[in-house]
């Protein structure tokens, strides 16, 4: 199989059939045949022709969802584009170290996704979190690529750096390190896991401001430099069941009942 056939371009709700053309355009030339529409605007397809000549192929295969999420069902890591700037809560990779790290995902096997944005409002915050990295492509101070431009250096780099061949493949850290029978944790169960993370937060009283997002985003970014695995995901999902638990118990004014480990981590450390 061709490396670049593990890659699927996504656009959330294109609006204009002029620019679906010229991505395909852009795909075509760069070799990739991936490409789902997220909720459309109403549009007559058979435009896309006009500013993408032989492309009939991809416009048959096009695949059009509801929604971000039915577009991420088969796809292990998805690298959401903005043309926003990297902020301290909103880490994002430069377009070509995410390109590299994508490519390594692929040649371990795993389904990429580049999801792009409306051409005038771009992804809602709540789209990038759904997505496991944001990448960021250089511009001067007008960051604002259009949007088949941003899908065309996107593919280009990835067509440049697909045609490097690695030596030997780079194995996953996650692959190398970590017990056998586990697989990395997917996509679905890091952001589950974000979400109940989020609950027991509120359900504690962690939040003093009312920008709970500003946490999560930051573990988020954490948990995507971890790559973890799926038995340290049901860990961490049972620590979490476990603080909800007794939060829930404390409210009904139930004393929860403690057993200490007999000897906790970092005892000896602390006096
Ligand atoms: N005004 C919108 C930009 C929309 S451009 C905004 O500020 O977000 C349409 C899409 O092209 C964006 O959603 C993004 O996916 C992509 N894009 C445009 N410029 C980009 C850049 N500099 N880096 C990464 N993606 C970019």
């Amino acid at each position: 199989m061709n490396l670049l056939d593990s890659f699927k371009i996504i656009l959330v709700e294109p609006q204009n059939p002029i620019n679906v053309g010229n991505v395909m355009r852009a795909m075509k030339n760069m070799g990739l045949h991936r490409l789902t529409l997220v909720h459309p605007a109403e549009m007559d397809l058979q435009r896309t022709q006009i500013s993408a000549h032989r492309t009939e192929d991809l416009l048959e295969s096009i695949e059009t969802v509801d929604t971000l999420d039915d577009a991420l069902t088969d796809i292990h890591e998805s690298f959401g584009f903005s043309a926003r700037k990297r902020t301290q809560t909103w880490a994002s990779l430069e377009m070509e170290s995410a390109i590299a790290r994508s490519l390594t995902l692929a040649r371990n096997d795993l389904h990429i996704a580049f999801v792009f944005g409306r051409e005038q409002t771009g992804l809602t915050n709540e789209e990038l979190a759904r997505c496991s990295c944001r990448v960021h492509i250089a511009t001067s101070d007008y960051t604002s690529l259009n949007l088949a431009q941003a899908v065309l250096l996107a593919c280009y780099s990835l067509l440049r750096q697909s045609r490097i061949v690695p030596a030997e493949v780079q194995p996953l850290a996650k692959l190398e390190n970590y017990a056998p029978g586990t697989r990395p944790a997917t996509q679905d169960e890091r952001i589950r896991l974000l979400k109940c993370l989020e609950n027991a937060l509120v359900q504690i009283g962690y939040y003093k401001s009312p920008d709970p997002n500003t946490a999560v985003h930051r573990v988020q970014n954490l948990l995507n430099r971890a790559e973890i695995h799926n038995d340290e995901y049901h860990l961490l999902m049972g620590m979490i069941a476990e603080i909800s638990n007794y939060a829930s118990l404390m409210e009904r004014g139930i004393e929860p009942k403690k057993i200490r480990p007999a000897k906790s981590f970092g005892d000896d450390q602390i006096p």
